[in-house]
Order: C-alpha cells, then sequence, then structure tokens
C-alpha cells in the first residue's frame, strides 16, 4: 500500500516537559488510523504538529511525500483537520458556515456555490442548511463540522475526537461517512476513546505517556504474545452482582487479572484454574448462576495490558 503519513522519531517538547516522544508510525492511503491514549498523552499534540500548526523538536513527518516543515503550504493544500474543539460560527446557518469555511481557502463563486452543495449532498445535510448551527443537534453539528473541514478537498483529513459527546446513532453515521471517504481514497488519521471505533480502523495505535506503546491492525494486536502469556487463557464471566464476583475473583489464586466489561467479567486466568473452581468461589459469596465462555482478547485488553507493563519497566529503570 501507497504510503500517506511517514512520521519518523517525531519529538514536541514544550519546555522541558515531553508532551511526544520519539513517535514512527505510517499510514497508507486510503486507510483509516485510529489514535488513541488516555487524555493528556500526546494525540492532540502530535496531530498539532502534523498539520503544521506546532514545530516539532525533534525528527520528521511527511505527507503525501512533503516534508511537514519544509512544505508546509504544500500540505496545507492537501489536508483537512477537525480540531477537537471545531467551532463553527453559531449565528450562522449552515450554508453561511460552509462559504465562510470556503472563502478561507480563495474558494468563490460558482465553484464555491458548486463544493458546497456536494459536501451538503455528502454529509446529508441537505434538510438543514438555512439552520444557525446553534440550532443543530451534537452530531449535524459534528457533521457540518466535518463537512467544512472537507471544502478545499483535502485528500488527508485530521479528525481530532469526532465523536466525543455525540450519541451512538450520530456516532455510527459518522463512521459510516469516513468508511466512505477512505472507499474513495482519502487518507483518515482519527482520534478516539471508543474501542468499538478503533476496532473498525485498519491500523491502530496508542500513545500512553507521550510514547507510542504499539501500532497495528487490531487483529494482529489481538495475537501479541504479550497481550495472550504463555500458560493463560482469557474468560468471559457473566454473573449478576458483578462487583461482588469482580472481589472474588481479585481474591482468587490463578486469576491474573479481572476487570469489568459490561454486563460481565474479563479474566486473564492460569490455564490449570478449573471452570468449576471459579464457579465455586461465586457461590461462596452468594452467586449462585454464572456462564462462563472462553474469549480471546479485546483491543481494551490489548491497550491495558501493554500500557500496564510499559508503566511497570519504567518503574523498574527509575530505580535501577
Ligand atoms: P491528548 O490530546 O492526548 O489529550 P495533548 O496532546 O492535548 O493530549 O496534551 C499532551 C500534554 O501536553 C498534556 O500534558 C498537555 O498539558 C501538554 N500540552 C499541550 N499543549 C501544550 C502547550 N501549548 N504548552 C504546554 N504544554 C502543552
Ligand atoms: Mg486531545
Amino acid at each position: 500500500m501507497e504510503t500517506m503519513i511517514e512520521v519518523d522519531g517525531l519529538t514536541k517538547r514544550f519546555g522541558n516537559f515531553t508532551a511526544v516522544d520519539h513517535v514512527s508510525l505510517k499510514v497508507g492511503k486510503g486507510s483509516i488510523f485510529g489514535f488513541l491514549g488516555p487524555n493528556g498523552s500526546g494525540k492532540t499534540t502530535l496531530i498539532r504538529v502534523l498539520c503544521g500548526i506546532l514545530e516539532p523538536s525533534d525528527g520528521t513527518a511527511r505527507i503525501g511525500g512533503h516534508d511537514i516543515i519544509r512544505e508546509g503550504d504544500a500540505i496545507k493544500e492537501m489536508i483537512g483537520y477537525m480540531s477537537q474543539q471545531f467551532s463553527l460560527y453559531d449565528e450562522l446557518t449552515t450554508n453561511e458556515n460552509l462559504t465562510f469555511a470556503g472563502r478561507l481557502y480563495s474558494l468563490r463563486g460558482r465553484d464555491l456555490e458548486k463544493r458546497r452543495e456536494e459536501m451538503i449532498e455528502t454529509t446529508h445535510l441537505n434538510n438543514y442548511v438555512d439552520r444557525r448551527a446553534s440550532q443543530l443537534s451534537g452530531g449535524l453539528r459534528q457533521r457540518l463540522a466535518m463537512a467544512c473541514s472537507l471544502m478545499h478537498k483535502p485528500t488527508v483529513l485530521f479528525l481530532d475526537e469526532p465523536t466525543a459527546g455525540i450519541d451512538p446513532v450520530a456516532r455510527r453515521e459518522l463512521w459510516d461517512l469516513l468508511f466512505e471517504f477512505a472507499a474513495g481514497g482519502m487518507t483518515l488519521f482519527v482520534t478516539t476513546h471508543y474501542m468499538d471505533e478503533a476496532e473498525r480502523c485498519d491500523h491502530v495505535g496508542y500513545i500512553y505517556a507521550s510514547k507510542l506503546i504499539v501500532c497495528g491492525e487490531p487483529d494482529e494486536l489481538k495475537k501479541m504474545e504479550e497481550v495472550n502469556p504463555p500458560g493463560t487463557r482469557r474468560l468471559d464471566v457473566t454473573c449478576d452482582h458483578v462487583t461482588t464476583a469482580l472481589q472474588a475473583m481479585h481474591e482468587m489464586e490463578g486469576v491474573r487479572s479481572a476487570t469489568v466489561f459490561g454486563q460481565s467479567m474479563h479474566l486473564l486466568v492460569d490455564e490449570k484454574v478449573k471452570r468449576s473452581e471459579i464457579e465455586e468461589k461465586l457461590r461462596s459469596v452468594g452467586i449462585s448462576h454464572s456462564e462462563i465462555r472462553e474469549i480471546g482478547p479485546s483491543l481494551e485488553d490489548v491497550f491495558v495490558t501493554l500500557s500496564a507493563k510499559r508503566a511497570e519497566s519504567a518503574k523498574e529503570k527509575k530505580a535501577a
């Protein structure tokens, strides 16, 4: 696959704080890259460096073959950026917001009008063209913000938490659009906190304390040995009183980790731990019925396991 975004040892320091620490990654043309990590881990900073808003302290990156430092102008034309606090003009209508965004990119007259119509069509905003932005729902606002960031026909789009705070239906609609764009050849770089969204990306990267700790295809990451230690298996346990059950599991020998997962628990246990032993332990705390099945790791398991390991080894390094 043709590489569209290539990041090499990119570092951004603010004073003596390192917000992005030697990050390297590649994103293929027409693919969706999901960028995850806790708040404050450096996601927005990396995007801002890639978009040319911040200068890197060290390292390089190329977008569509252009160097982000030396060829900033070429890059500005080919990228769109929907920032975390993308601001629409509340007093302006959908149409007027799009017109404004188009003018910023020197679109005028018939070209501007044509592009606006196209974007309204693409993002399904036909019924809201004359509505003020302040009167649009969260999901519609995000779609309009996205349409604004696409007015100049970028081939690479950076979206920083585009689905934060919108409802599940609007979230799905937005992702349907992202898939459409990718199918049309656009390259998408998206940050999110939602694991279901990460699962749908071609590649995902997880940044933790300014360092990219893992990067790859979701299915490949789930097969990593660090995530599947030899002699262990993962179980999903569905039962009532999950918090009581969790407590009991933490006390049980051979249970390496236990986390709540919606209505159930995910356990990483030594192979020798029998289902009957788990059932017995649960009965001892008053949970008479439980359903246990073997599962593979989820992406969340991957990220949780790897970040815990990195934090541990960082601690050891400090102590040494
Ligand atoms: P994320 O998007 O993953 O939540 P950010 O990239 O926004 O994280 O921030 C990473 C870290 O860098 C945070 O600790 C933040 O406080 C710090 N930071 C971001 N921008 C600046 C800045 N302009 N000056 C100083 N520190 C900053
Ligand atoms: Mg951010």
